[in-house]
């Protein structure tokens, strides 16, 4: 049943007309007869004929409009069959008088070929990359969809040129294409008789490997790095068309997905594919023996990441997110020092799910950046008011990734921001980690020092989980530090750690920086806190995170006794 889909049922009613046509056209009633009798209705015979011979045409143009290769293969077959019947009847009956039939369906004959060939001309050009001469992506799917539905076992490899963007941007679109053909010459050399290679995107190709010599055992001798001369012609020298020469270091990296039926995680041309993009996606950035299979637990966290993304992009679109505040004090006076922003994503069952369960997939996608928008554009507008009530010092901490610090663009967003909701740059605080600087750091060093200038106040969030160099540090104007919860967490217990703490809590007092120590609970923390002249506190001992009109009652009553 998997095999009837509606062109198939559209060709067998169509082949079912054709014989019923042909056996028509084959039955003559009595013979010699003028008339062909319908009840009291009667029929010219050569009407007849060219009706049913018209409609026999029809049903073969039909055929082929349906599927170009089978449908073609089964109106040849009508047709030469008519053919052969209608000579068969002139021999028989030492007569003329089937000749004009013989003569369309010739002509029919002519036109089913000349469809047929314009049909095959225009697949070949639909199914074929034009710089590689390789098979493209729809080739691809209509290839690996065969395989699939015929159930045989194959094994698709996902390999990619590195940096081919790169490459495009600074050498030019000719050099990227000349590269690719060169990995592609490359890669054909491993390739079987019936094994088949072919471009997906830009930098990506797909082979697909019938059963036979392990394909990770052959594309082991490929995928490497290696440094590669391309020829590309210089068009700008017109009448002496010269060949230019560049070296160029062309890195392979390859997903390798064997699939058998039953397929359990290969259902598509499409999972196949994205699996083998999951697995060629662990191979980048490993210097050598960039090859990966993969496997069903990789799906699983592939699977986790796309329900996090669509989460994300339901909640960006359908108002789900929603901002909490969290207290933090004065460690001396528990006086209010502001608020760090927090988000949450409220789903139609009312269920509230943690940052921890989306903010890491957002990050691995550009939709974080909507979110930090989203928080900036959300606790700015709501506590402008708030603040325009007083004087006040009181700060709004708002953690922003490191895409975010890291983007070009990320200046005149936040000034954008700041001039729609009127909030005082003074009043604001961004945090980021030590990540923010694995992105592109010259822009995030940049980005932090025009912040300064604007006068936001930059923290430097989960101090004391990273591996950001001191001497930086020094560099850069950070305001405060963010000791993580995991150092705090162990101070009452162990002298060692209250050793860091006060370590940390000291340096950054060196730095002209004031220390926050984030996720404190219990009273014996506090006390240690205190004796370490460590400047503010945030944690449930104080304050959990509340929702907007609460922080404004606890703002309010501090600041007015409200
Ligand atoms: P973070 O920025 O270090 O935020 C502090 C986390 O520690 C918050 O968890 C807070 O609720 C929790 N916390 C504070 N005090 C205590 C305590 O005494 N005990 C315990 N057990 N936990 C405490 P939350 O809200 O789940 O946020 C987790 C992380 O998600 C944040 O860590 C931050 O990295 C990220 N995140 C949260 N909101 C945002 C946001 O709006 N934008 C971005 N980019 N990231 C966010
Ligand atoms: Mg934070
Ligand atoms: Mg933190």
């Amino acid at each position: 049943m998997r095999h009837l889909t509606r062109k198939n049922i559209r060709l067998i009613l169509l082949t079912i007309l054709g014989i019923g046509c042909f056996m028509a056209l084959s039955y003559t009633g009595k013979p010699h007869a003028d008339f062909f009798s319908i009840g009291n209705l009667k029929i010219p015979s050569s009407t007849r004929s060219g009706i049913l011979s018209g409609s026999l045409s029809l049903i073969c143009f039909l055929l082929v409009f349906t599927d170009y290769k089978k449908g073609f293969k089964i109106a040849l077959g009508i047709i030469f069959i008519s053919i052969g019947n209608l000579l068969f009847a002139m021999i028989m009956r030492h007569s003329i008088v089937s000749l004009p039939g013989i003569v369309t369906h010739t002509v029919s004959l002519i036109t089913l070929v000349t469809l047929y060939s314009f049909y095959a001309r225009l697949s070949v050009s639909n199914m074929t990359d034009y710089i590689t001469s390789m098979g493209n992506r729809r080739s691809y799917v209509k290839e690996v969809t065969e395989h699939i539905e015929g159930r045989k076992s194959f094994t698709l490899a996902c390999v990619e040129l590195e940096d081919f963007k790169h490459i495009n941007d600074v050498y030019g679109i000719q050099i990227g294409d000349a590269l690719i053909k060169k990995a592609a010459e490359k890669l054909s050399t491993i390739l079987d008789k019936k094994d088949k290679m072919f471009r997906i995107t830009g930098s990506t190709l797909a082979i697909l490997f019938e059963p036979g010599e392990s394909p990770e055992e052959r594309l082991k001798s490929v995928i490497n790095s290696e440094t590669v001369t391309v020829h590309t012609e210089d068009s700008s020298q017109d009448e002496n068309e010269a060949q230019t020469e560049t070296s160029l270091t062309m890195t392979l990296g390859a997903g390798i997905v064997y699939s058998h039926p039953p397929y359990n995680f290969t259902k598509t041309a499409s999972s196949v594919l994205r699996n083998a993009e999951t697995a060629l996606a662990k191979t980048r950035n490993l210097a050598e023996n960039r090859i990966c299979i993969f496997n069903e637990n990789m799906e699983n966290s592939d699977i986790k990441q796309r329900e996090a993304e669509f989460l994300v992009k339901e909640a960006l679109k359908n108002k789900y997110f929603y901002l909490v505040y969290q207290p933090q004090f004065t460690t001396d006076e528990k006086k209010l020092r502001g608020f760090e922003t927090l988000i949450r994503c409220r789903k139609p069952d009312c269920s509230i799910v943690s940052p921890v369960d989306f903010i890491p997939a957002a990050e691995k996608s550009n939709l974080i950046m909507k979110i930090d928008d989203f928080v900036l554009q959300t606790a700015m507008t709501e506590f402008k008011p708030v603040l325009a009530n007083a004087e006040n010092d009181l700060t709004i901490s708002i953690n922003i990734s490191a895409k975010t610090m890291s983007s070009k663009d990320f200046i005149s967003r936040i000034r954008r921001i700041i001039e729609g909701t009127g909030f005082p740059a003074e009043n604001l605080e961004l945090e980021i980690t030590e990540y923010s600087f694995a992105e592109s750091m010259e822009t995030t060093i940049s980005n932090i020092k025009a912040l300064h200038e604007m006068g936001i106040k930059i923290a430097l969030d989960d101090f004391g989980t990273g591996y950001t160099s001191i001497k930086q540090l020094m560099t850069l104007p950070i305001n405060i530090l963010k000791i993580d919860k995991s150092l705090i967490d162990d101070i009452e217990s162990s002298q060692n750690m209250r050793d860091v703490v006060d370590s940390v809590i000291y340096m950054g007092h060196v730095m002209n920086c004031e220390v926050i120590s984030e996720g404190v609970e219990k009273e014996a923390q506090l006390d240690i806190l205190r004796e370490h002249k460590c400047d503010f506190i945030q944690g449930f001992i104080w304050g959990k995170p509340i929702d907007f009109e609460e922080a404004k009652n606890m703002y309010n009553q501090e600041e007015f006794g409200e």
